[in-house]
This record gives C-alpha cells, sequence and structure tokens, in this order.
C-alpha cells in the first residue's frame, strides 16, 4: 500500500516550494487511497520553533491536505534513533570517532589545497582507541567502501553513486543527539513510508541513507525528487518575489482550492489541461507526470485561477473564505446580506476575496462621504431631478427584487427622456458612495430600502 509523508523542518512559516511537495505527496497517497503522515523534523533545536510548527499546521489545514498520522516530532524519538545506533554499534556498522576539530580542519585543508572534495578519512574506523577512551566522541556510519548505490528516482530517472564517492556519515553528535539523515531513516521505516517526495535539495542524501537503510536491514523506499521553485526572474524563488508564504495567500485573499490548482500544475502536467478540480487533480495525478525542470512562479497565472474558482465554485463555499477578509477589514456583517449574495454579485468583477471586501464594504456599513470625484461627476450640478424622482418610485416599490428596481430606473429616464446611465449613475454614487459598483439594481436589492432611500436623501441633501 502507498504510504507517503511530508516532513518540514520547522524552521520558518509553510511556504510554497513545501507546500507543492506536501501537494505532490498527499496527492500520490490519495490517489492510491494510501495513507499520508505528517512528520515535523525539529531535531535542529537552535532553528525550530513552535511558532512555525503552528504556522505549518495551520498552513496545511488551510490548504486541506489532511493526514492519517502525526504530527510525528522526531524529537520526541530520540530514544529509538539510540538504541538503533548502539545496535550499529554491537554490530560494527557504525564506530566511535574521537578526530579532533584540530585534526578534522586539517584535514579538510590539506583536501581542498589538492582540489578534492573534503571527506573524513576514516581515520577512527580502524583504530582501537574507541574500545578503551572515555574522551568525547562522535558516532560515525561505516559506508560500505566498495560498489555503488543505484536508485530509480520517479521524476529524475536512474542515479548512481559510487560508494568511494561518500564518506562514513556521523550519526551521533558529541552532545549525543542524533543527526538528520539518520532520522529520517529511521523515521521512514517506523512509519512504513513507501514513496519519498522531497525537494531535490536532498537529493544527494539519498544515496547515504539508502546505505543505512541496507544496514538496518530496512526495505528502501522508492523516492520522487522534485525541482525547484524559481520567482518569474529566473532566480530561486524568496520574498524579494512577494509572497512566498502559504499564509500570505490566504491573507491576499485566494482560494485554498486556487493555489492548489495552481501549485500542482507547477511543475506537473496532465496534456494541457489547467483546470483541475480536487477530484480531477487525486484521479490524474502520478509521479511521473512531474517535470525534471525547475519551474517558474507566475502569479498573473494564480490570479487568474483564483478568479476562475470565484465565479465557479458554489458561492456559500466562496463565502465562507469572505468571512475571514470581511473580519480581517473589520467590516461588521450583521447589517448586510447574506454573503453568497456578495459572492454572486461580486464574482465576475474581483480577483481576490480580499478585493470582494474591500469593494463591497457599503452593503454592511453606510457611509458618511461620497468619493470625491464620482460625486463630483454624477451628482452636483444636475442630479438632484433625477434623483427625487427615483426615489419616490422606488419608495413606492412593494416587492424588493432586481428587475422590479430596474424599472423604476427605467421608467425615471424615459419620463425624464434621458439615458439610463443618466439615472443609473448618480443613483450609484448615492447608493454605494462610488462611482463603480456591479449593476445597481442588483446592489440595491441587497439592500434595504431604508438604507436606501436614506442615502438618497443624504446625496440630495
Ligand atoms: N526536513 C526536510 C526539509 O524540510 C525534509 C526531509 C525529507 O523530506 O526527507 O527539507
Amino acid at each position: 500500500t502507498v504510504k507517503t509523508r511530508f516532513a518540514p523542518s520547522p524552521t520558518g512559516f509553510l511556504h510554497v516550494g513545501g507546500a507543492r511537495t506536501a501537494l505532490y505527496s498527499w496527492l500520490y497517497a490519495r490517489h492510491f487511497k494510501g495513507e499520508f503522515v505528517l512528520r515535523i523534523e525539529d531535531t535542529d533545536l537552535e532553528r525550530s520553533t513552535q511558532e512555525a510548527i503552528d504556522a505549518i499546521i495551520e498552513g496545511m489545514k488551510w490548504l486541506g491536505l489532511n493526514w492519517e498520522e502525526g504530527p510525528y516530532y522526531q524529537t520526541q524519538r530520540f530514544d529509538r534513533y539510540n538504541s538503533l545506533i548502539d545496535q550499529l554499534l554491537d554490530e560494527d556498522k557504525a564506530y566511535k570517532c574521537y578526530c579532533s576539530r584540530e585534526r578534522l580542519d586539517g584535514l579538510r585543508e590539506q583536501q581542498m589545497a589538492a582540489g578534492e572534495k573534503p571527506r573524513y578519512d576514516g581515520h577512527c574506523r580502524h583504530s582501537s582507541a574507541q574500545h578503551v577512551s572515555d574522551a568525547p566522541c562522535v558516532i560515525r556510519f561505516k559506508n560500505p567502501t566498495e560498489g555503488k548505490v543505484v536508485f530509480d528516482d520517479h521524476v529524475r530517472g536512474r542515479i548512481e553513486t559510487s560508494n568511494d564517492q561518500l564518506d562514513d556519515l556521523i550519526i551521533r553528535r558529541t552532545d549525543g543527539a542524533p543527526t538528520y539523515n539518520f532520522c529520517v531513516v529511521v523515521d521512514d521505516w517506523d512509519m512504513e513510508i513507501s514513496h519519498v517526495v522531497r525537494g531535490e535539495d536532498h537529493i544527494n542524501n539519498t544515496p547515504r541513507q539508502i546505505n543505512i537503510y541496507q544496514a538496518l536491514g530496512a526495505p528502501v523506499p522508492e523516492f520522487a525528487h522534485v525541482s525547484m521553485i524559481l520567482g518569474d526572474d529566473g532566480a530561486k524563488l524568496s520574498k524579494r518575489h512577494g509572497a512566498v508564504s502559504v499564509m500570505q495567500y490566504r491573507d491576499d485573499g485566494y482560494l485554498p482550492q486556487a493555489l492548489l490548482n495552481y501549485l500542482v500544475r507547477l511543475g506537473w502536467s496532465h496534456g494541457d489541461q489547467e483546470i483541475f478540480s480536487l477530484d480531477e487533480m487525486i484521479e490524474l495525478f502520478s509521479l511521473d507526470g512531474i517535470g525534471k525542470s525547475a519551474s517558474a512562479f507566475n502569479t498573473d497565472k494564480l490570479l487568474w485561477l483564483n478568479q476562475h474558482y470565484l465565479k465557479t465554485s458554489p458561492a456559500e463555499e466562496v463565502a465562507s473564505y469572505l468571512v475571514w477578509h470581511m473580519q480581517d477589514q473589520q467590516i461588521e456583517l450583521s447589517k448586510g446580506p447574506a454573503l453568497a449574495e456578495v459572492v454572486t454579485l461580486y464574482a465576475e468583477r474581483c480577483h481576490t476575496l480580499k478585493e470582494m471586501a474591500e469593494q463591497s464594504r457599503y452593503l454592511f456599513e453606510d457611509f458618511s462621504e461620497f468619493e470625491e470625484n464620482a460625486a463630483k461627476k454624477h451628482l452636483r450640478p444636475v442630479a438632484a431631478e433625477v434623483l427625487a424622482r427615483v426615489r419616490d418610485k422606488l419608495a413606492a416599490l412593494t416587492d424588493w427584487q432586481a428587475s422590479f428596481i430596474h424599472e423604476q430606473i427605467n421608467a425615471t429616464a424615459s419620463e425624464l427622456e434621458l439615458g439610463m446611465g443618466k439615472v443609473g449613475m448618480p443613483l450609484r454614487v448615492a447608493v454605494t458612495g462610488a462611482g463603480q459598483s456591479p449593476g445597481i439594481d442588483g446592489v440595491i436589492a441587497l439592500l434595504s430600502k431604508e438604507q436606501v432611500l436614506a442615502r438618497i436623501d443624504m446625496a440630495l441633501a
């Protein structure tokens, strides 16, 4: 059975690169009706924070990437790692290394000067000093000295590494803490991970990890190393390209579905299809569809997808995300229309939920001033007669619906022998305070008659 995981190090927020890796890993599990694990790799005590853990979990939840198991924490599993390290020591598959910092630095300098890749020379591997000394030491893994490590990466194809390229990795530091490459192997084994999907920055760790699996007698999982995300200028994606934190996209007014659709296409394809519902993603996703080359982030495309989902998702669902933005902008919801109606009215006009909240404030709150330019153009000098007349008609209306409201505007225009715009615009400015809004009949229908009449009166005053 397929079991995958997302294993972030909690040193910062959940960024789009991590989210995409998590999505691919999650989709692969969902596609095979397998399981997905969340594991927090918090062994770096200095850089890991609770804040980052919370932010990662919040991001995963907002995206809807749910997990069957976890979150596991590596810091809670030190006993397990250490007992396996002791076992490797007993089996002579690991050894104590007493080499001093000075010796290692000297070695490194020599190797660098000779144009070699710095690597540990195995000095303590054969020495018997380890049996007698109480001096501080690290534990090194006995990497095989011959042969090669071969694996077939689902993205990058066959990768072969000769063992003479690898040195004896430290698996426990002097302070007793097991190291990252060892913990990952033990975790993926214990958690029965079948497919490791992760960033390509880990690809050099994989041969070392495979050797550790083998030393432990553990089955080796399959691997898929996903390429990097670049900014639209071709440089590695970073803050200066705009938002990189997933939650920043929430704050900026994106729907999680739009971001998921964007991320799945960023480096994965299925023909030339661009729009994928969640169900389609799950059905169609495969590791083989992941491209080898780095992908460039394109905010315009994300905006386009966001608008697509604003327009095509059920209004109730969009409304459930709009609530957050209304609260964020301190718009008091109790006095306005249902949010689903706001969504229906605004979906065509907005690219983000943030815009939608900003633009629809007048539906929830009265205002005391009209937008300067709109008022100059449409209210003063001449609109009094128009507004007074349409006010009377609206006041007399019993059935407060957009189509009937439309008729009153129409009737006013023909009685005064004016174009519709000459009635609609002053009315729009009076009712919304601004020169732009969705169709004014639809807007008026979402307000109460009292509100509309009061606003017209304010414009007339
Ligand atoms: N903790 C690692 C990271 O955040 C991921 C390791 C892995 O997926 O194996 O980069």
